[in-house]
């Protein structure tokens, strides 16, 4: 089935460069970055150079004002590649939106130009040893000094969390304000009482640097707030749209993938003498596969169309997102039982496809998390 989205020649282009870009320079150095348990720095300068940063970001600052298409080919393409633990997507569009949105024109012009050009990697961090799904409970502490702002606390689960060189933080300002109390900072790599650990070892998402963060009396300039005070519960809350919207259209594109060569596969093996994909059981498995797939497609790329003209589609996202990154678990689980034996070993792409998806359903909001914002909105307390 034709694809809904308004794809032009010049949107085709990108994508067969960005892939054979990713062909060339970063999917040889994987599996070292797997190993590694960590991405090569120079890989986000690379992607910088070629303008495949944050390309939606205005000209003025460095971008090239690209519509949020461009975005997707990114995704997309990296999840073909099963390239998916190099989060390029964290630092284009979930983290630098923030700047953009909420930053101060002196902000905009400090921070977006280093993060188009891939000089300065971002992340975020929320979540606290205590506090994950239930981000108001966070006990990071903000307090006003002079001109300074100091941190304390500590934050876990943080992609990009070593190499990072700008972290956007959400902190209390005032603890007694509950989820109005917290605002936002950003803290740069370097600060003196920023520390990270070690990256935080994995069942998956190898490539992907996770780790703790420690502030301890961790002195900010104040104009490192982002927003307003008291405004960073109302902002993140703002931003889950794109970011889970990010996770959604991601996983689609890896269940997409995992189809792809999983139909490969079946028709090549041999077992009883005749192809796998003889076989009913592996054509209907399939089959009900590719309908849940193009049942995602469908519903991801109207959102997407949605999502560009500025809709508010928040619980329909949070159905995407629950939806889809169960799915691609499910897709995931059942392609690899067709590949036998060899579905378990590490150097089929499928035994990777099927651990990195594992996490799908825990960060950017559980799925559980998603069924209660759903359930709000239809009116359930
Ligand atoms: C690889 C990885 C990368 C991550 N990257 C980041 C990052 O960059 N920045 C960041 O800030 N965080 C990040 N996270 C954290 C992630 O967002 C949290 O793990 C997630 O929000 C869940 O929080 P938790 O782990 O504390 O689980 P908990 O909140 O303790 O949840 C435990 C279980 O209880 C369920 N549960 C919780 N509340 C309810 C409820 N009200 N009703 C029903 N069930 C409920 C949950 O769904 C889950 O199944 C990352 C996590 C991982 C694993």
């Amino acid at each position: 089935m034709e694809r809904m989205l308004p794809f032009t020649a010049e949107h085709e282009m990108f994508r067969k460069s960005f892939r054979s870009f990713l062909e060339k320079e970063i999917a040889p150095k994987y599996p070292e970055w797997e190993k590694n348990g960590i991405v090569d720095r120079d890989a986000y300068r690379k992607m910088g150079e070629q303008g495949y940063l944050c390309p939606w970001v205005d000209e003025k600052y460095g971008g090239t004002g690209a519509d949020f298409l461009y975005s997707l080919i990114i995704g997309e393409e990296i999840a073909r590649l099963n390239l998916t633990g190099f989060f390029v997507f964290l630092h284009s569009d979930i983290v630098a939106p923030y700047i953009d949105s909420f930053g101060t024109e002196e902000q905009k012009m400090r921070w977006l130009p280093d993060c188009v050009s891939g000089k300065k990697i971002l992340a975020i961090a929320m979540t606290e040893p205590n506090a994950g799904s239930d981000l108001a409970a966070m006990r990071t502490r903000a307090v006003r000094d002079g001109n300074s702002y100091v941190l304390n606390g500590s934050k876990t689960f943080i992609s990009n969390g070593i190499l990072a060189d700008l972290v956007v933080v959400a902190a209390k300002t005032d603890p007694q304000a509950g989820a109005r109390g917290v605002s936002l900072f950003v803290v740069e790599a370097g600060t003196k009482g920023f520390e990270r650990s070690k990256p935080i070892p994995k069942i998956g998402m190898h490539a992907q640097d996770t780790a703790e963060l420690y502030f301890e009396d961790c002195r900010i300039p104040a104009e490192n707030l982002l927003g307003q005070e008291g405004y960073g519960f109302y902002y993140l809350m703002q931003k889950l749209q794109q970011e889970r919207l990010v996770a959604a259209m991601i996983n689609q594109a890896v269940a997409e993938h995992c189809l792809e060569i999983t139909l490969q596969y079946v028709k090549e093996r041999q077992v009883f003498g005749k192809p796998l994909s003889s076989f009913q059981n592996t054509q209907f498995c399939l089959a009900e596969l590719a309908t849940e797939i193009q049942i995602g497609r469908t519903f991801v790329d109207a959102l997407i169309l949605q999502h560009m003209a500025n809709k508010n589609v928040v619980q329909e996202v949070s159905m995407a997102k629950y939806w889809i990154c169960e799915m691609v678990n499910r897709v995931a689980t059942r392609c690899l039982q067709l590949f036998g034996g060899y579905g378990y070993c590490s150097e089929y792409e499928i035994s990777k496809l099927f651990v990195d998806a594992r996490v799908q359903t825990i960060y950017a909001g559980t799925s559980e998390i998603m069924k209660l914002i759903i359930s709000r909105g239809l009116g359930l307390k």
